[in-house]
C-alpha cells in the first residue's frame, strides 16, 4: 500500500513544519546507484542523500546486519556495555587520530561535542569559524554557522564565535591564547564545494600550535571515503586535533562521531556529556560495515580514478562553466543565465538524474562511492541532454 504523491503534499500541507521545500518525487525503493518513485520511474542518484549513501542504497551488508542486530538487541544505553558501540570506537580512532572518540546521533551532534570538548580543554574560550562554513543547525552548530539568513531569526545565538575570512592573515590575526579553536571543514560542502586552500590549512595548524588552540575539522560531508582517502584531511599536510564525522557513517542510519587525538582524549570527564540514543547497537553495527566498505583501498583509488573522470565529463557539458572538488566530492558552476535550481529540478523530473543545487549558480554531485564507470558515463549523458 502507497499513498500517492498528492496524498502525501495534502499530509505535508496540514501537519509537517514547512521547513523543508521538496521535490515533487516520492521515492519507495533504493539499490547501489538506483531509486525508484512510486509510479515505478528508475533514477540515477548522484546526489547519495547528501552522501549519506556512500556505500550505496541498500547494501546487502548493512542491510544483514541491521537485520540481525535488530532481532537481537536494539538498544540499552550508555549505562551498560554493548560491543558494536565499543568497537565501533576503536575503528574509528584507529583509522585516523589515535585518540578517543564520542558517539553521537547526527553530524549536529557531533559538531556540539567538539565544541565543548574545545571549550572544556580551554574555557571561555572562543572558537573560529570560515566565512561560508556549514556546522549544522542546533544553537552551537548554528553559532559556527555564519551565515546571516539561517543565523539572524534564531538571535541570540551562543556567545563566544568568531567568523573570519578564508585568508591565512586574517586567521592569523583572529586567533589567540583565548582561543578555544579553529573548527572549519576542509571542503566547504553546503556552500558550494569550496576546497580550502593548502596555506590556509596550514595557517590554521600553525595558528593553533601558537596558542595552544584546537584544530577542529569538520569532516561530516567530506570524510568516509568521499574524497578518495577515508578522511579527507590525509590528502592535505595537516592533521587536526580532533575531527567530526556523520553522514555516510552509518552506511544510510543516522549516527555521528567526535574523533580526538591524543592531546584531547581525557578532556570530557564522566557526566559532562551524554546521549540516550548515541551508539545504539544497531546503528553502530551498520557503522562497523559501511567504515569496513569505505577504508576499503581499491575502493578509495576507484573513487580518486572515478572523480577525474567525471570532472573531465562535466567539463564537456555546454552549460558548464567550471568543476570543482575532489574525488566524488564535485560541484559544477554554471555559465552565466543558467539557473540551477531549475537544472536540478529538469535533472530530476526529465532526465531523472538526482543532484541538487548548492545555490542559483552552482550544482552539487556526489554520488555513492560504487558508481560505475558506465553510470558516471550516463548520468552526464542525461545531464548533456537537459542542454538540447
Ligand atoms: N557539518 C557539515 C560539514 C555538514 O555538511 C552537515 C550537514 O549537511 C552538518 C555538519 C550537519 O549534519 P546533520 O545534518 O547530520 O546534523
Amino acid at each position: 500500500m502507497t499513498a500517492s504523491l498528492e496524498q502525501l503534499q495534502d499530509l505535508e500541507r496540514q501537519y509537517a513544519i514547512p521547513t523543508y521545500a521538496r521535490n515533487p518525487v516520492q521515492f519507495v525503493r533504493g539499490e547501489g546507484v538506483r531509486l525508484w518513485d512510486d509510479e515505478g520511474r528508475e533514477y540515477l542518484d548522484f546526489l547519495a542523500g547528501i552522501s549519506v549513501l556512500n556505500v550505496g542504497h541498500c547494501h546487502p551488508r548493512v542491510v544483514e546486519v541491521v537485520r540481525e542486530q535488530m532481532g537481537r538487541l536494539s538498544h540499552a544505553t550508555n549505562l551498560y556495555y554493548t560491543e558494536p558501540a565499543l568497537r565501533l570506537s576503536a575503528r574509528l580512532a584507529q583509522s585516523s587520530l589515535g585518540g578517543k572518540v564520542f558517539l553521537t546521533n547526527s553530524g549536529t551532534e557531533a559538531i556540539e561535542a567538539a565544541l565543548k570538548l574545545a571549550r572544556r580543554a580551554r574555557p571561555r574560550g572562543k572558537i573560529v569559524v570560515f566565512h561560508d562554513g556549514f556546522h549544522g543547525r542546533t544553537y552551537g552548530a548554528l553559532s559556527a554557522t555564519p551565515q546571516e539568513s539561517k543565523q539572524a531569526p534564531f538571535a541570540p545565538l551562543v556567545p563566544g564565535f568568531e567568523a573570519v575570512a578564508k585568508d591565512p592573515e586574517a586567521l592569523g590575526a583572529v586567533v589567540d591564547s583565548d582561543t578555544a579553536a579553529v573548527l572549519l571543514e576542509p571542503i566547504q560542502g553546503e556552500t558550494g564545494i569550496n576546497v580550502l586552500p593548502e596555506e590556509l590549512l596550514q595557517a590554521a595548524r600553525a595558528a593553533c600550535d601558537r596558542t595552544g588552540a584546537a584544530l577542529l575539522f569538520d569532516e561530516i560531508q567530506t570524510g568516509m571515503g568521499r574524497t578518495g582517502t577515508l578522511w579527507a584531511y590525509e590528502q592535505t599536510g595537516v592533521v587536526p586535533d580532533a575531527l567530526t564525522t556523520a553522514k555516510a557513517l552509518g552506511g544510510g542510519l543516522p549516527i555521528g562521531a567526535l574523533v580526538t587525538g591524543q592531546r584531547l582524549a581525557d578532556v570530557l570527564r564522566p557526566g559532562e556529556h551524554g546521549s540516550t540514543f548515541a551508539g545504539g547497537p544497531v546503528v553502530a553495527s551498520a557503522a562497523l560495515v559501511a567504515l569496513d566498505i569505505c577504508s576499503d583501498p581499491e575502493l578509495l583509488a576507484r573513487v580518486r580514478g572515478l572523480g577525474e573522470r567525471l570532472a573531465a565529463a562535466l567539463a564537456e557539458v555546454p552549460f558548464v562553466a567550471r568543476v570543482r572538488g575532489r574525488g566524488l566530492m564535485l560541484a559544477i558552476d554554471l555559465v552565466e543565465g543558467t539557473d540551477a535550481v531549475a537544472l536540478a529540478r529538469r535533472a530530476l523530473l526529465e532526465q531523472r538524474l538526482v543532484v541538487n543545487a548548492t545555490s542559483p549558480a552552482t550544482i552539487r554531485l556526489e554520488p555513492p562511492l560504487i558508481v560505475s564507470e558506465a553510470e558516471i558515463d550516463e548520468a552526464v549523458s542525461r545531464l548533456k541532454a537537459l542542454a538540447a
